[in-house]
């Protein structure tokens, strides 16, 4: 099927090479230049493991162009996406600018029936909106073929974004019109046959969905947190407690983890964002809003931690491992690391930082740490080391090298990635999330 992805970040360009690689012909399209042009060139803008392969393979077979002709993509297509940014606007509701701005794009340049698929995470209620601007534009154009506006809202995860892609759990679709609908069904016809349920359903369902599903995430998270929290007054492990309830099959064992709070480009704004939509339904949403408030106290817990044990930071070296807001990715949209960062530098620490990949974006947004090139040139002669961000790299650490090169012995874990005594026998005090 001829498609076209409108908005080639995270989302869209994995959309768009994946769909690709499962024989469909796509029109990637972006008003970042520089974007596309790097894109054409064949390097991908951000970290993201097998997607520089994958379109360097889709691109040379001729089923994946990009462009910033976005009329040009939109003619070329049965099937356009919208897969543009929803960001956090000044009151916490999503922004839905560029939303609004592929709508109307749609509706100018449609030369025949076309689909909209709405990709981004939009409140309840946008499909309509977009309807409505693609509906004026036909009008104002005295256009005779028809469309239909879809809502097919992503889950993947950064970092296993390929794989979440072409093998997700499900697949949801809301739509009014049949006819859309199976076109849906048949441009994913290959991941459905591989084991995708494909759900469809009504619109606002569909919308719901997206922020229901990471509203009930973000929760299992905090929920985590507060139980760290109680291990910790009374001697119990929240490791152990993880496990123990993740073996009851109505709990199930994922996402059940302590650690130092949730981060990212989708949790907090989404959060936001379903808690304003509900104000503006005239409903109020009081777990939710929980939630948020225990993630954020969670994001000082390290830093707070350490200060328990090392008071006077002024002119301590403290070492952070990991930067990104989990691993696999280089995305430092609301990563702990930044709230850490801050409280360290407030107290007159010195930090030293080594992130795998996240780096060169978290110098645009932190000027005042040093960055290192590896682990143990960034915990060199420091008094503490944090660890942030669970990257593998760091689990196989040799503690007693890592103690050599190191002037202090104090270890916090943020992810509980190691096993307390493998850290204390080394030398190390150590602490973790809701442990002894
Ligand atoms: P992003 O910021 O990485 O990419 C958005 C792209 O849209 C940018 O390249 C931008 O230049 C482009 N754009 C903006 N306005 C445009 C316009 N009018 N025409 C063409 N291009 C335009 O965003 P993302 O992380 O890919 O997220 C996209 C949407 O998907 C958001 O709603 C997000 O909440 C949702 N989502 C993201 C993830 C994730 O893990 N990143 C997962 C699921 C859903």
């Amino acid at each position: 099927m001829r498609v076209a992805i409108v908005g080639t970040g995270y989302v869209g360009l994995t959309q768009g090479v994946c769909l690709a690689e499962i024989g469909h012909d796509v029109v990637c399209v972006d008003i970042d230049e520089k974007k596309i042009k790097s894109l054409k060139r064949g390097k991908v803008t951000f970290y993201e493991p097998g997607l520089d392969d994958m379109m360097q393979r889709n691109t040379d077979a001729q089923r994946l162009t990009f462009t910033t002709d976005v009329k040009k993509a939109i003619q070329h297509a049965e099937i356009v996406f919208s897969a543009v940014g929803t960001p956090e606007g000044e009151d916490h509701r999503a922004d839905l600018t560029a939303v609004r701005a592929v709508a109307r794009d749609f509706g100018r340049y449609a030369n025949e029936y076309k689909v909209f698929v709405n990709k981004s995470t939009v409140p309840v209620g946008t499909a309509q909106e977009c309807e409505n601007i693609v509906h004026d534009e036909f009008v104002r154009r005295s256009v005779t073929f028809g469309y239909d506006v879809v809502s097919n809202p992503e889950f993947l995860r950064e970092g296993v974004a390929v794989q979440d892609f072409l093998k997700p759990d499900r697949i949801i679709v809301g739509s009014k019109s049949s006819h859309a609908t199976e076109m849906m069904n048949k441009l994913y016809t290959p991941i459905i046959e591989k084991g995708a349920v494909f759900f469809s359903t009504d619109i606002q369902s569909a919308e719901v969905i997206k922020y229901a599903a990471n509203a009930f995430l973000a929760t299992k998270i905090s929920f985590m947190n507060e139980i760290a929290s109680f291990c910790e007054q009374v001697g119990a492990d929240v490791t152990e407690v993880e496990h123990g309830i993740g073996l009851d099959s109505r709990i199930g064992r994922r996402f059940l983890h302590a650690g130092i709070g949730f981060g990212g480009s989708c949790f907090p704004k989404d959060l936001h964002a379903l808690i304003q939509s509900g104000k503006d339904h005239g409903y109020e949403f009081k777990i939710i809003s929980e939630v948020q408030r225990v993630n954020q106290l969670q994001k000082e817990v390290l830093a707070k931690k350490l200060m328990s044990h090392m008071p006077n930071l002024s002119h301590k070296t403290i070492t952070l491992w990991g930067l990104s807001f989990k691993q696999k990715t280089d995305d430092m949209r609301e990563a702990p690391s930044l709230t850490i960062i801050e409280q360290l530098l407030m107290h007159g620490a010195r930090i030293r930082a080594y992130d795998p990949v996240a780096m060169d974006n978290c110098k645009k947004l932190k000027k005042d740490v040093r960055y290192e090139k590896s682990a143990l040139e960034a915990a060199k002669g420091s008094d503490a080391l944090l660890l942030i961000t669970d990257w593998d790299e760091f689990r196989g650490v040799d503690f007693e090298k890592l103690r050599s090169v190191m002037r202090g012995d104090l270890i916090g874990d943020g992810r509980n990635i190691w096993k307390p005594s493998d850290v204390r026998s080394a030398g190390f005090r150590y602490f973790s999330i809701g442990r002894k």
